[in-house]
């Protein structure tokens, strides 16, 4: 069903996006990347592509760490340890390939892998031994994978590179819904990061626009049998973000009722963005009241002066222009605003503008 609020894992859930789960599918560079706001869409089309071409794939969500601030080299290596294990449970074979690498333990038909201490495992090696495993390709998804800017006491560059120029049947998908962090983690344009100048397969997830927010929410109601035709309210109200769009169709299934299924998904949305927040805030404790004044002043959007003068009056006091420049680096980077031509900095999403202008 269209409108189950869940990551769907099949065509039949699932409305338009056929371009780009073909290019995920297409594997035309050993890394792909999928992009996109939150909601857009971006683990769905991932799980549709693994799913349709049944590959032998691993698949970390590190979406569960943003919480936390950080992840450990143990965090990582026990969700890998599952995965792996998941692996071994389809295809016992595979065990023989992890049997002679340094920080592996094999425990019967399980695998241990060894995080800390000495001769920890690489990941590196595990890439290797599925690599010389696998007969056709093996997929490596990591989802969220700009929470790996927070990996402490470990860097996965070097193996993502060292797979890309060497592993010529492991295919990586990493998917970022803070683009900027994700393009900041990979520096593929910097000389110096282990990606420079390794051309990547790219598949960016746009949320809707109002034709097909409208397509999108006919379809769903069309396998409910309901008769719905409020259409442009909804886009007005909700935007084109397919996951809020499809919280709409999920309440109105539940209630029958244009206002009350409205209310329902914007208290959802607006409950989802502020803990959202809140995590980016978390490590950023300083300067809660800033960002929180930013993202105040650009609810209809605003530009630099508009903001530096709402900070300024805020406290009282000079606002340097390399603070505000962080201020709205950071907000960029994490999607929470974007530079629109002749308007300024805007909230990415409008259901983040209401949020702020409450
Ligand atoms: P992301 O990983 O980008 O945050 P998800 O894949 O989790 O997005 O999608 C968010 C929600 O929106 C999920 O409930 C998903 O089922 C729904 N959704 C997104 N795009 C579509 C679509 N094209 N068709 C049906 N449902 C969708
Ligand atoms: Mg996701």
């Amino acid at each position: 069903m269209i409108f189950d609020p869940v990551p769907k894992e099949s065509r039949k859930d699932f409305f338009d996006r056929e371009e780009e789960i073909e290019k995920i599918k297409s594997l035309s560079s050993p890394i792909t990347l999928v992009l996109g706001l939150r909601r857009t869409g971006k683990s769905s089309v991932i799980r549709i592509a693994l799913s349709e071409l049944d590959l032998p794939y691993v698949y970390v969500d590190l979406r569960k760490f943003e919480e936390k601030g950080y992840i450990s080299y143990r965090d990582l290596v026990l969700e890998l340890q599952r995965e792996i294990n998941r692996l071994i449970r389809k295809f016992p074979n595979i065990i023989d390939f992890f049997e002679r690498i340094e920080g592996v333990k094999i425990m019967g038909n399980e695998v241990k892998l060894k995080w800390g201490g000495n001769g920890r495992v690489k990941i590196s090696s595990l890439l290797e031994s599925i690599n010389d495993w696998t007969e056709n390709k093996a997929i490596i998804t990591i989802d969220e994978a700009q929470e790996l800017l927070n990996l402490r006491g470990a860097n996965l560059l070097p193996a993502f590179a060292y797979s890309f120029d060497n592993l010529n049947k492991i295919k990586i998908i990493l998917s970022g819904s803070k683009m900027g962090l994700l393009y900041r983690y990979l520096s593929e344009d910097d000389p110096k990061s282990p990606l420079y100048g390794r051309a990547m397969n790219e598949i960016e997830l746009q949320p809707f626009d109002a034709e097909k927010s409208k397509e999108f929410l006919q379809s769903g109601f069309k396998q409910l049998n309901i008769n719905f035709n409020e259409f442009n309210i909804i886009y007005e109200k909700l935007g084109g973000i397919p996951g809020w769009l499809t919280y709409f169709g999920y309440y109105y299934y539940e209630e029958r009722d244009l206002n009350k299924a409205l209310s329902k998904t914007i208290s959802t949305a607006i409950e989802l963005i502020r803990e959202e927040f809140d995590n980016f805030l978390k490590t950023r404790a300083i300067a809660t009241g800033r960002y929180l004044t930013v993202m105040k002043t650009v609810t209809n959007c605003a530009t630099w002066s508009e903001i530096k003068r709402a900070l300024e009056a805020r406290e009282g006091i000079e606002v340097s222009d390399s603070e505000i420049y962080n201020y709205l680096n950071q907000l960029t980077d994490s999607s929470w605003i974007v530079k629109e031509e002749g308007r300024g900095y805007c909230p990415s999403d409008p259901l983040i503008s209401k949020v702020f202008s409450l």
